[in-house]
This record gives C-alpha cells, structure tokens and sequence, in this order.
C-alpha cells in the first residue's frame, strides 16, 4: 500500500542514519530530495540506488501533486531534507498537509534533530520547550519576535547561521535580558562542543571565537512568573470593577 515515509538523516555523523530508516530509502520507489546532489553523496555511501527527484522550495506544489498520484497508484515515497527530520526548517510539511488531506498514510520515522539533541544537552529545563527555528534576518524583525517571546517560561530554541550568530547572540542579550544560554556547535560532528554561560559570558565568547560551523542557540525561558500574560488579565478586571462600583 502507498504511503509516504518522512526519513530524517544524518546532522554531521553518517552513523546517525537508522536501520530502518536505510531499509525505507532502498525499498522506495523514489525519494524526493530538497537537494539530489546532496542526497546523492549519502546515498552512495550506503550503496543505495533508489531514484532521486528534487522537492524544494520552487517546484514543491507541482511536485506534490506528482507524488500524491504514486501513492493513490500504491508506490512508497520518501522525502528527505539536506540533514535531520524533514519539516523542522525545511521542507516537508506542505508535503505531510497534501497526503493527509487526500486521506493517504504518512509515517514518520524518528531520528536526528539538532534542535532536541541541543535541548538535552543544554542542561536547561526540557519540561517545556518552545522551537522557534530561524529568527528574522532584519534587526527590527528580530526585536519585535523577540519581544513576543520575552514572557515565555519555555526553554527557548534558535537555528542560526554562523553569519548572524553574534548579531543575534546581541539581540538576545538586548531583548530578554542577561538570561543563562547554551550553544550547541557541530553537533554530532568531530568539533562538537557546547558554550554554556550567561547571554553577556556567552556573547563575550563568540567575539573571541572565529565563528565557524553550525549552531542551535538555547535560551532559558522567562523566570519573571509577573510577566506571564496570563496573569494581565486580572489587573485589567480589578479596574473594570473599580469603574462599576
Ligand atoms: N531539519 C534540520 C533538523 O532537523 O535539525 C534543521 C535544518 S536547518 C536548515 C539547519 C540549521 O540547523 C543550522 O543552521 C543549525 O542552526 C542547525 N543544525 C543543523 N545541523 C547542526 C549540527 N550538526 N550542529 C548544530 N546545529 C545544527
């Protein structure tokens, strides 16, 4: 029966890669791929020889509607991103919207993630996360998301480029406050290492550091139990009631 298998891969170490998720690539009739080149380098690594075809940003809504006419025909597909679960800032998820809606099955297979191996390896509160991805580029953008967070006692989570990480490291600081950070660098890769201090330690770090590589920013979540907004609604009340008595 048809069916599309979402397959994370690898964020740096090959050996990532799941028993099952290898079974699912070669027993495919074909993969889509957000970049077949790259896809390709995996794939000849673990001598798999499924067909590619691109699915990305560009041609993803032609592409859904030819990969939902396999699996109505039966066919498994497979959609892979460049590394990690597809759909956590990268395609995949108006791919997963188009077979749910045409009443088909999706099955996701479980594997690398940045942002949750970063969470735990934090060491900050996994109780309750909020994963944002990428933040605006422009500085006003990026003020204003922030400020929407500023109130949240989740543990936040951040993709960044290593181009912005010290605007953005800067922003944090500015925004919520000297909050404790941890980053996670090269995950899973032969220079993996974490950054934990303070948003003021932690930037005073990346200026002293030539920033090479990739980054998940964890931020501690809001510990001012006032600020929840949750509880503005109560004051706004008590002045209601002043004005009818
Ligand atoms: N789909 C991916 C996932 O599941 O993690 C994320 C793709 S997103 C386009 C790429 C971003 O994820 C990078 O800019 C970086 O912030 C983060 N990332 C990916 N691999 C990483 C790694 N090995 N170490 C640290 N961060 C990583």
């Amino acid at each position: 029966n048809g069916a599309l298998y979402v397959v994370p891969t690898p964020i740096g170490n090959l050996e990532d890669i799941t028993y099952r998720a290898l079974t699912v690539l070669k027993t495919a009739s074909i993969i889509a791929a957000e970049d077949t080149r790259n896809t390709k380098k995996l794939l000849n690594h673990f001598e798999i020889t499924t067909p590619l075809i691109s699915y990305h940003e560009h041609n993803k809504m032609e592409r859904e509607n030819q990969l939902l006419e396999k699996i109505k025909r039966g066919e498994s597909i497979a959609v892979v991103s460049d590394a990690g679960m597809p759909a956590i800032s990268d395609p995949g998820y108006e791919l997963v919207q188009a077979i749910i809606a045409a009443d088909l099955p999706v099955i996701v297979l479980p594997g690398a993630n940045a942002a949750l191996a970063a969470l735990v390896g934090s060491g900050l509160p996994s109780t309750e996360f909020y994963f944002y991805g990428f933040l605006p580029r422009k500085k006003k953008d990026k003020e204003k998301e922030l400020n929407r967070l500023k109130s949240m006692q989740a543990t936040l989570l951040f993709y960044e480029s290593p181009y912005r990480l010290k605007e953005t490291l800067k922003a944090l600081k500015d925004q919520l406050g000297n909050r404790r950070i941890s980053i996670a660098r090269e995950l899973t890769k032969r220079f993996e290492e974490y950054i934990r201090g303070t948003a003021e330690e932690v930037e005073s770090w990346a200026n002293d550091t030539n920033l090479k590589g990739e980054f998940v920013i964890v931020v501690e979540g809001s510990t001012d139990v006032e600020s929840e907004e949750s509880n503005n609604w109560w004051e706004s009340i008590s002045i209601v009631d002043h004005i009818h008595y």
